[in-house]
């Protein structure tokens, strides 16, 4: 699963928001369904579900699922004299075993099927269940309403972790696997995709028509998916697997442009992995208002629509879609192929999909840009703290599904790129192989992999396994070095630094040291594993340049003691990536510098890598000063890449007094080749407050822009600007009618103004009580950001309401404690483009908001403990 924005997939990166919407999906799981969490362990079993026969028909009117559902099981243990399947919310109207009717029972998350007599072991059952249900969750329905009568109708499901439940009856674990039939009713205009082969399609009657899946491979249930609605559709064949896509009707000339990579993707992991393509088929399906980035289903994956995007806008991402569209692919046999017994162990299968996006990034668009991927990867997992005292594989996480965390995602990514260096590419890709040939159709452990790359390397990889996957945290060194002239030695000092606590303890690694004289190059290989050790190399002369974890091939944050002009030459002169992004990051801590801005100036407009541009650029912005203000805007003029063009244009704001800068912001934000730059320079007007500010921004969101990426930017630059004026433009952008991510951009800006008009605050209750969930969250949020504590009654009301789809609950009661203690927005604060829909806070919150924060999430828990009892006592049917 790739968890991506709910909104604002399109705008921003991957992995950025990724960490936001996992608190968005944490919220929203903690308190849904029979508030359950994800079973940390395997669960033993009494039966081994062997095939599924799934007829499914929908109310689409009242968003009902009619199933008739036929399981093929065998009995594993003897003396069962009956059996269970998940099911949460479901009517079921009869059940038989083996054609004969059969007693049952159900409880708020379980069918309870009584078996004719006491079973044995090997006994064959058929069972076949007859239900109807309305799901909250597990299926969605996306329809058109009055508002909206345009969007193309589409019924998805989304199975992981232990939603499938929700609308199917069966075993809902990852530790079993089943083939599957999938008989699909739809309307005669409709499309349907399901896992498997398309066996057939046939006039049902009354304008419907019967479509029929058969998966013939055996894969777990959180994978199956049903997809039905109004798409377009594009087929092309690659060396005999049918690859199929598909878009919400009217989108379909998006999918090429985005997804034209896909089978050259499928070229490169049939390659690496050493083990063909595993299913019949590989569909990929774009929905509206998905609850995910994407999501890996066998041989049909689901993925955001926001993937689908504008062609204007294409090209203003280095990478286009293809971290999620690899990411999803990867999945396909490291998830789908063999899967994780346990959430427990969900790395394997979302460190080894990211680890796919690195392997296509590097193959397709070099090493250079895969290492600073790699690189930002690392500085983004560092700064999230709390995955720092974290294990990869962990089983605490009973409450909630936070085992889909940064940890599993981006560090599970981390190690097996450094198990990969370590190995070295023959061996790992040969492990690789065999870890994948010797499970496949199975599900697995961490010990599996061990094994299995042991079994083709004879290296034992415990060690590192225990430091990386059962350890938690990375290592933290404190560098520094000195020569000896006299001896022609440098004595290099590396201290650990890291907090060792609960599961960190002192990292043992092998670290490359590269020591550069005027005689060149000269590259060592230490190991360290002491909390502090000084390493003497011989040096011809003085060292010019020392690197430790040259090209950083470890996952680690150093701190090395260099001066200026150390880092000005690494800048220039080193010739991996990660160590020149060190050196661009470093010079922006030393401000007012002109030297510093001038290294950082040329590195921003000719080191051959764009994201190391970037980095210059961020680091100009903060070094500051005149010399640092011309560089950015003499880069601006030759610079092409949209998106060191927009970094360029973000650093620009920190210059907001300059007259220069402020009319370079107002041009570029009226034109410019990147769209991305000009967003940035409209968020820049507003938080700068020039004069022109509210002209620009009005005329921007007056115009059109492809898929309102700049009106949406104009929209929430107003939060900052803080200008009423703005109100009637942003009323109007926010009501019923204009599109769904233009009104919560809107909604987030308007709640920041006129602070005591109690007309704006019932505005945006009112846009909290709509069915459309993005509006619903975003109208939530606003109010605790608004601050008016007259709205708290209007916000304890929908507490109460039947209508309300729980996800929303804790949402709601965070707002509610935020506006009874005051926490509502300060002045000026800073607007953030995702969290209009997210129903966490900005991330980089200040340390008195973590802890109020901390204590929401308590008021979360024990709000859903609360729901737990109340619904067991309503589910006695
Ligand atoms: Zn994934």
């Amino acid at each position: 699963m790739n968890l991506g924005n709910v909104q604002e997939w399109a705008a921003e990166r991957v992995k950025s928001c990724a960490l936001l919407v996992v608190a968005l999906f944490v919220i929203a799981l903690a308190g849904a369904g029979g508030a359950y969490g994800d079973e940390p362990y395997a669960r033993s079993k009494d039966y081994d579900l062997l095939h599924s026969k799934v007829a499914l028909r929908f109310n689409v009117e009242k968003k009902q699922v009619i199933g008739d559902v036929v399981h093929t099981l065998t009995i594993l243990c003897d003396g069962t004299p009956k059996i269970w399947f998940d099911s949460v919310g479901l009517d079921i109207h009869s059940v038989t075993v083996n054609k004969a009717a059969a007693k049952f029972e159900t409880t708020t998350d379980k069918l309870i099927v009584a078996l004719p007599a006491t079973a044995r072991a090997g006994e064959r059952f058929e069972v076949e269940i007859k239900y109807d249900g309305k799901p909250t969750k597990g299926l969605y329905f996306i329809l058109p309403d009055k508002d909206y009568p345009e969007k193309p109708k589409q019924i998805w499901s989304q199975g992981e972790s232990e939603d499938t439940r929700n609308y199917l009856p069966t075993y809902d674990a990852p530790n079993d696997r089943l083939t599957t039939e999938t008989i699909l009713t739809v309307p005669a205009a409709w499309v349907t995709v399901s896992n498997g082969k398309l066996m057939s399609v046939t006039d049902a009657g009354r304008g419907m028509k019967t479509w029929t899946w058969k998966e013939s491979q055996p894969s777990s249930t959180y994978l199956f998916t049903v997809v039905a609605g109004e798409f377009d559709e594009i087929k092309e064949n690659w060396k005999g697997l049918p690859l199929t896509y598909y878009a919400p009707k009217g989108r379909g000339d998006r999918l090429q442009i985005n997804y034209g990579r896909t089978p050259q993707m499928l070229e490169l992991f049939n390659k690496r992995f050493g083990v063909d393509y595993p299913w019949e088929k590989y569909a990929q399906v774009m929905v509206d208002d998905f609850v995910a980035g994407g999501m890996e289903n066998s041989s049909a994956t689901t993925n955001t629509s926001s993937s689908l995007v504008h062609p204007k806008l294409v090209n203003e991402y280095p990478m286009g879609q293809d971290d999620l569209i690899s990411h999803e692919l990867a999945h396909q046999w490291f998830g789908d192929l063999v899967t994780c017994k346990d959430w427990g162990d969900v790395w394997l299968n979302e460190g080894f999909a990211t680890f796919g996006e690195a392997l296509w990034q590097e193959a397709h668009y070099g090493k250079d840009e895969a290492d600073y991927q790699r690189w930002i990867s690392a500085r983004e997992w560092l700064a999230e703290a709390t995955l720092f005292k974290k294990s990869i594989v962990r089983h605490d996480f009973a409450d909630n599904s936070d085992e889909f965390d940064g940890n599993a995602y981006a560090k599970g990514g981390w190690v097996l790129y450094m198990l990969r260096h370590q190995l070295g590419d023959a061996a790992f890709y040969a492990g690789l192989k065999h870890y994948l040939e010797v499970n496949r159709g199975k599900n697995v452990v961490t010990a599996d992999f061990a094994k299995a790359m042991e079994e083709a390397t004879h290296q034992n990889i415990d060690d590192f396994l225990g430091q990386w996957i059962y350890g938690a945290g990375a290592p933290k060194f404190d560098v520094k070095y000195s020569y000896d002239d006299a001896k022609h030695e440098v004595a290099l000092t590396v201290k650990q630094t890291q907090r060792r606590e609960g599961r960190v303890g002192l990292f043992r690694v092998p670290v490359e040291v590269e020591i550069t004289t005027a005689s060149g190059p000269k590259l060592y290989n230490i190991t360290v594993s002491k909390e502090e050790k000084t390493y003497t190399f011989p040096s011809g002369g003085a060292p010019l340049m020392v690197l430790f974890d040259k090209g950083g091939q470890l996952l680690e944050a150093t701190d090395f003691h260099k001066d200026k002009r150390e880092w000005i030459y690494q800048l220039r002169n080193a010739t991996e990536v990660a160590d020149r992004a060190d050196a661009a990051a470093s010079l922006g801590k030393i401000s007012g510098d002109e030297e510093v801005a001038a290294a950082l100036g040329n590195a921003g407009r000719n080191d051959k890598v764009s994201g190391v541009r970037q980095t210059a650029a961020q680091s100009l912005g903060e070094v500051g000063g005149a010399t640092a203000q011309k560089e950015i805007l003499e880069a601006l003029k030759t610079q092409d890449k949209p998106w060191v063009r927009q970094a360029e244009v973000a650093a620009l704001a920190n210059f907001k007094g300059d007259a220069q800068v402020t009319a370079r912001l107002d041009a570029i934000a009226r034109e410019d080749s990147s769209y991305r730059a000009r967003a940035a320079a409209l968020e820049a007007l507003g938080t700068a407050k020039t004069a022109t500010a509210f002209d620009t921004l009005s005329a921007t969101v007056a115009a059109d822009s492809p898929d309102n990426f700049l009106r949406k930017a104009a929209l929430r630059s107003f939060a900052s600007f803080g200008d009423d004026r703005a109100v009637p433009l942003l009323k109007e952008w926010s009501a019923v009618g204009k599109p769904v991510d233009t009104r919560t951009a809107a909604i987030y800006s308007l709640a920041r103004l006129k602070k005591d008009d109690k007309e704006i605050t019932n505005l945006i209750v009112g846009y909290m009580n709509e069915s459309r969930f993005p509006v619903r969250v975003s109208a939530i949020n606003a109010l605790g950001w608004r601050g008016d504590k007259s709205a708290i009654p209007a916000l304890e009301a929908m507490l109460k309401s039947d209508d309300l789809s729980i996800e929303v609950v804790p949402m709601i009661n965070r707002q509610i404690v935020r506006l009874r203690t005051g926490g509502g927005t300060k002045p000026g604060a800073r607007a953030n483009a995702s969290e209009e829909a997210s129903a966490s806070a900005p991330q980089g919150e200040k340390p008195e908001v973590a802890e109020h924060l901390e204590r929401l999430e308590k008021l979360v828990h024990e709000m859903n403990e609360r729901l737990k009892a109340i619904e067991s006592k309503l589910a006695t049917k």
